[in-house]
C-alpha cells in the first residue's frame, strides 16, 4: 500500500514506534537516567498490538490464515483487545475464551471490538473442560480454518519484540542504553527485547520484574518448579504459575519481585508526578526500579529503559478506584488521592 506522509492507511499502521520519555521526578532519588518506553501509545493501548500483528501476519505469510479464518486466544486483557483490533482490519473472526474473573468492563471492550467472548469459570483446574484453556482448545478443534495464538507457548510472541521494540529502544537511546527493566508474564517482551539488545551490546543488563505469588524468579535462580512460591496475587499480566516456553530465561540477568500494594501506589504516583497514566504492571516496574536502585544496580552514568506495558484506562475499577484500594487495605498515609473529590 502507498504511504502518504499525513495519512495512515489504517489503524494497524500506527502500531509500534512508541515514544521514549525521560522520567523527570519519580526516580530522582536514584542514581542514573531513566526513560519510559510507553506502550500505552499503541492504538490498542498496549504492547500486545505488536504481537497480535506479528503473529497474524506470520500466519498469513505461512498460508495458515486464509480469508474467513478465525483467530482464537485465551485472554481477557490486552492480548484479546489487540487480536480483535487486528482481526477487524484484516477481516478475520475473533473468539476469546476469558476467565469469569475478568471485569464486565473488560468483556464489554472485547465485545465492542467485535470479538465473540466465551466467559469460563475462573476457579476450575486447567484440565477441566470448562476452563478457558480447554474451551479455547475445543473451539480450535471445532472451528474450521482457525488459528490458536497460544501466546505463552508461541515463539513468535518474543520475535515480535525482537523485530520491533528492541530495535526501537536501541535507536532511541543511540545505543547508549545500559539497563533494561521489563515485566515478565508470557516473557515475550523481555525475551525478545533482551535478545536484540544483548546482540548489539552484551554488557547491557536485563532486569526482570516478577510478582510475589509467581514462580518465575525462583525458577530463574534454581531451575526448579517450587510450588510453594505460587499463591494468588492481584497484579494482572505479570508473573506466572507455570513456565511459559515464550520466556528465554538465558537473556534475563536477574528478577526482582514486587508486592501488589507497592505496585498500585507507584502507578498512582507515576500519574501525578510524570503525567503518565499507565496500568498496574507499569507501577510494578517503577517499584522494581526503586528496589534495584536501592540494591546498587545503577550509577550516575546508567541509562535505564523501563518498558511500561499499557495505558491506565483499563484499570479504572482497580488501582484507580479509591473503593478498590480501600477494599484491598492499600490506602494508608502514603496517599491522599481519595480526598480529592468533593460531592456537592
Ligand atoms: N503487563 C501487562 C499489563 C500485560 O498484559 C502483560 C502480558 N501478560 C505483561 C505486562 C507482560 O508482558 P509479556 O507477556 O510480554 O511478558
Amino acid at each position: 500500500m502507498t504511504k502518504n506522509k499525513g495519512i495512515s492507511n489504517n489503524i494497524l499502521d500506527l502500531i509500534g514506534n512508541t515514544p521514549l520519555i525521560r522520567l523527570n521526578k519519580i526516580t530522582n532519588n536514584l542514581s542514573g537516567n531513566f526513560y519510559a518506553k510507553y506502550e500505552g501509545f499503541n492504538p490498542g493501548h498496549s504492547m500486545k498490538d505488536r504481537i497480535a500483528l506479528h503473529i497474524i501476519e506470520e500466519g498469513e505469510r505461512q498460508g495458515i490464515l486464509k480469508k474467513g479464518s478465525t483467530i482464537i486466544e485465551t485472554t481477557s486483557g490486552n492480548t484479546g483487545f489487540s487480536i480483535a483490533l487486528v482481526s477487524i482490519i484484516k477481516g478475520y473472526k475473533c473468539m476469546l475464551a476469558v476467565s469469569s474473573k475478568a471485569s464486565e468492563g473488560k468483556i464489554n471492550m472485547l465485545k465492542a471490538m467485535g470479538a465473540k467472548v466465551y466467559v469460563c469459570p475462573a476457579h476450575v483446574s486447567a484440565d477441566d473442560p470448562r476452563s478457558y484453556y480447554q474451551v479455547a482448545k475445543r473451539l480450535h478443534e471445532e472451528t474450521a480454518n482457525s488459528v490458536y495464538i497460544n501466546q505463552y507457548f508461541n515463539q513468535l510472541n518474543a520475535d515480535a519484540h525482537y523485530n520491533s521494540t528492541g530495535p526501537e529502544i536501541w535507536e532511541q537511546t543511540n545505543g547508549e542504553i545500559t539497563h533494561l527493566i521489563a515485566a515478565s508474564g508470557t516473557g515475550g517482551t523481555i525475551s525478545g527485547v533482551a535478545k536484540y539488545l544483548k546482540e548489539q551490546n552484551p554488557a547491557i543488563k536485563v532486569l526482570g520484574v516478577d510478582a510475589y505469588g509467581s514462580i518465575l524468579k525462583k525458577f530463574h535462580e534454581t531451575g526448579e518448579f517450587d510450588k510453594d512460591e505460587i499463591y494468588p496475587y492481584r497484579i494482572e499480566g505479570l508473573g506466572k504459575n507455570l513456565i511459559p516456553t515464550a520466556t528465554n530465561f538465558d537473556v534475563i540477568d536477574v528478577f526482582e519481585k514486587v508486592s501488589d500494594e507497592d505496585a498500585a501506589h507507584r502507578a498512582r504516583e507515576l500519574a501525578i508526578t510524570e503525567g503518565l497514566f499507565t496500568g498496574y504492571t507499569s507501577g510494578a516496574i517503577i517499584q522494581a526500579a526503586m528496589q534495584y536502585g536501592e540494591k546498587g544496580y545503577f550509577d550516575e552514568n546508567s541509562k535505564v529503559v523501563l518498558i511500561l506495558p499499557d495505558h491506565g484506562s483499563r484499570y479504572m475499577e482497580k488501582i484507580y478506584s479509591d473503593d478498590w484500594m480501600k477494599e484491598q487495605g492499600f490506602f494508608d498515609s502514603k496517599t491522599h488521592a481519595h480526598q480529592q473529590v468533593e460531592f456537592i
